[in-house]
């Protein structure tokens, strides 16, 4: 990898976060089932696992790659991650055009089109206790150091995440089923912000090494 990103690298990366997933499902359902509904976990490794078995032979580009990636948990996860991580991804696609090849300034700006969409979609604020409590630093983290190049960019991403993701535990949740809870989801890690660290992670361990 000499500056820019392939599209067999960013199929590398979703496998490598839907391997995370499965990892962690026990994990992720348990943070839901603190502050949710306990599926958080089967959620994400039965979306990731039908996204998986939809990328042989890989897509043609990493646009074409996004819309599948986005399709397919929209379809096959229910619950409000599905949609919003389905967001994500289908956000993303659109701003990449026919490139094989994306830079980091390029990818940086897919990543800022994708999570505006998850914000328009599921309306939710920084400090709301939600996935974007780790999305949307890790975004400032990436455009800060995108000059520095896609390794250095994902390492700081997955930093700011997993920071943003650490930040989740004190507060009170205002979206989704955890604000049912009022006062008493404070004390816990959001699930969303937890698994949308590992997506981070997963794309900072594959780029490790980039330019
Ligand atoms: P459900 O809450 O429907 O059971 P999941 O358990 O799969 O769905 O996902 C819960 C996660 O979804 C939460 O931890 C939170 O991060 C995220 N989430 C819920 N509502 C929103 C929202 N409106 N905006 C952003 N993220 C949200
Ligand atoms: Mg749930």
């Amino acid at each position: 990898m000499s500056g820019a990103v392939s599209t067999d690298d960013l199929v590398a990366c979703i496998r490598a976060f839907r391997d995370a997933v499965h990892a962690r499902k026990d994990e992720l359902t348990r943070l839901d089932s603190e502050i949710g509904d306990a599926d958080h976990g089967s959620n994400m490794a039965r979306g990731l696992d039908a996204v998986v078995a939809k990328l042989d032979p890989a897509p043609a580009s990493p646009s074409d790659l996004f819309k599948t990636v986005g399709m397919t948990l929209v379809s096959s996860v229910g619950g409000a991650s599905g949609p919003l991580y389905g967001t994500l991804f289908l956000r993303m696609g659109p701003t990449l055009g026919v490139e094989t090849e994306v830079d980091a300034a390029t990818l940086g700006a897919a990543l800022r089109a994708g999570v505006e969409g998850v914000v328009a979609r599921g309306k939710a604020e920084l400090g709301d206790k939600t996935m974007i409590d780790a999305l949307s630093p890790a975004l400032d983290a990436w455009d800060a150091a995108a000059a520095e190049g896609l390794a250095e960019a994902a390492r700081a991403a997955a930093d700011a995440a997993a920071r943003g993701r650490d930040a989740t535990e004190p507060l009170v949740a205002r979206k989704g089923r955890a604000s049912y809870l009022g006062e008493r989801s404070a004390g816990h890690l959001d699930p969303g912000a937890t698994s949308a660290t590992l997506l981070l992670e997963a794309l900072r361990d594959t780029l490790a090494g980039a330019a």
